[in-house]
């Protein structure tokens, strides 16, 4: 099992990066973000519990996020043996727990990237930011609004994310990321496997700088 983790705040430019990489090296891209989307438009209790969370701009508690994100990582083999995790680990309590299950199948995550990014430029880019529902594809709309756009690679909806477009919501959705994953960073900096990666760099250059990292 190969297993990548990608960090850090809103805007930053995870998705990105990670369809760089997952290009690159043959990986599986497990966005939890995007898992929750996912599941928040099931017809069921548990879609309803995190419509709820994303109506609210909240995180969902790690009791409710960890089975979906174990199931669905298959740790213990199946398809996803090289898997990329976009926004996961995002708290100290779903590291451990990722270690558990890592150790568990005699594997280890190989690197995290933490993806930093000035408050300024993500709320730039944010303000105008759609993403496709299906794909996840993200587009700049600076001068309207995207209603009657569908995406142009796979002619999903595109919708806008929670608070994207919203100066306030966007800065405490910084804070944040640093209250609750600040303590992740932290974790995987004294075990020697954070990879620190401007993203304010052309998305090239990001990937390229991930690779080398990869490859030191
Ligand atoms: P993202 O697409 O990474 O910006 O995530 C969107 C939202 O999903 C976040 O603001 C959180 O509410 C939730 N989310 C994503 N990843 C996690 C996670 N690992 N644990 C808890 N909530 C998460």
């Amino acid at each position: 099992m190969y297993t990548l983790s990608i960090l850090g705040p809103p805007g930053a430019g995870k998705g990105t990066l990670a369809r760089h990489l997952c290009a690159a090296l043959d990986l599986t891209h497990l966005s939890t973000g995007d898992l929750l989307r996912r599941l928040a438009r099931e017809e069921s209790p548990r879609g309803a519990a995190f419509r709820h969370y994303i109506a609210e701009g909240i995180a969902p508690p790690d009791e409710l996020i960890m089975p979906v994100v174990l199931e669905t990582l298959a740790v213990c083999g199946g398809p996803y043996e090289r898997v990329l995790l976009d926004g996961f680990p995002r708290t100290l309590a779903q590291a451990q727990a990722l270690d558990a299950a890592l150790d568990a199948a005699n594997a280890a995550l190989a690197r995290v990237f933490y993806v930093y990014i000035s408050p300024q430029e993500a709320i730039a880019r944010l303000l105008y930011r759609w993403n496709c529902i299906q794909c996840a594809a993200s587009y700049t709309f600076p001068n309207g609004t995207a209603e009657d756009q569908g995406c142009t690679r796979c002619g999903g909806k595109l919708e806008r994310r929670w608070g994207d477009g919203n100066p306030d919501i966007l800065n405490a959705r910084r804070q944040v990321f640093y209250d609750d994953t600040g303590p992740v960073l932290d974790y995987y900096e004294r075990r020697g496997k954070l990879g620190q990666l401007n993203g304010e760099l052309p998305e090239a250059e990001v990937s390229a700088l991930a690779l080398n990292l990869l490859a030191a």
